[in-house]
C-alpha cells in the first residue's frame, strides 16, 4: 500500500478532528504546570489542518505540509506552534514532488521531522516534553516493517507509550519545571497532543474518521 494524498488527507483530518475533541482537556492538563493555552493552540491548529486541507487534492504533498508548517508556525501559543511547525516542515524535507508515499519515504519522512526538532530543542526522552512522545515514535517506526501502516501503527503504539512514561516523569523543560515533583502523576501536555496526532494518524487503518 502506498499513501496516497487522500489518505493523507484522512490522516490530517483525523487528528485535527481528535485535537479538537480534547482541546478542553489540553487546556485543563496544561493549566496545572504551564500557561493554560495549550488547548486553544490546538484548536487553532486543527483548524490551520482543516483550512489547508482540500489544497491537498491539487499539489504535492511537500507543498502541503510546507504551506501548513508556514501557518502553524504562525499561530501564537508559546512554544508548540514553532515545534510543531518544525516538525511537519521536517516531514517535508525528504520529499520532491511524490504525491504517493511509500514505507521508506514514510520512514524517512519521520527522521526528518525529529531531525528538525533535535536543532531547536535540547529536549530528549526523559525531560517530560512532547519530545517523550515524538522520539520513541520515530525509533519505532524506523525499525517496523515496511508497510505504511505497519510504521504509522509502530509509532503511534510509542508515542503513547511515551506519553504515558511522562506521568513518571518530573518537569525539566518551560514553565513545568518550576513545580518539580509536584509534576508527578500528571502526563506532559505536549506529550498528550503529539500521541494523539499519531492517534489521529492511525484511524487510517480503520478507515473511519472518529
Ligand atoms: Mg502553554
Amino acid at each position: 500500500m502506498l499513501l496516497s494524498r487522500d489518505s493523507l488527507s484522512f490522516m490530517f483530518r483525523s487528528a485535527a478532528l481528535l485535537w479538537q475533541k480534547n482541546a478542553a482537556r489540553l487546556g485543563e492538563i496544561d493549566s496545572r504546570f504551564g500557561d493554560g493555552d495549550h488547548g486553544v493552540t490546538v484548536s487553532k491548529m486543527a483548524s490551520a489542518i482543516v483550512s489547508r486541507i482540500d489544497g491537498l487534492k491539487d499539489e504535492s504533498i511537500k507543498g502541503f505540509l510546507e504551506a501548513l508548517s508556514a501557518d502553524i508556525m504562525a499561530i501564537n501559543g508559546g512554544s508548540a506552534g514553532p515545534l510543531y511547525g518544525t516538525f511537519f516542515e521536517g516531514l517535508a524535507a525528504p520529499l520532491s514532488d511524490e504525491t504517493e508515499i511509500d514505507a521508506a519515504l514514510l520512514k524517512a519522512m519521520l527522521a526528518g521531522g525529529i531531525g528538525a526538532l533535535f536543532d531547536i530543542t535540547k529536549a530528549r526522552v526523559g525531560d517530560k516534553t512532547m519530545m517523550d512522545a515524538l522520539i520513541p515514535a520515530v525509533e519505532a517506526a524506523r525499525t517496523a516493517d515496511d508497510d505504511v501502516l505497519a510504521v504509522i501503527a509502530a509509532a503511534t503504539k510509542a508515542s503513547a507509550q511515551g506519553c504515558k512514561d511522562t506521568e513518571n516523569m518530573v518537569s525539566k523543560f518551560g514553565r513545568a519545571r518550576s513545580y518539580g515533583e509536584q509534576t508527578l502523576g500528571v502526563p506532559d501536555v505536549g506529550a498528550v497532543s503529539a500521541a494523539l496526532l499519531f492517534e489521529g494518524f492511525n484511524n487510517l487503518k480503520e478507515g473511519t474518521v472518529q
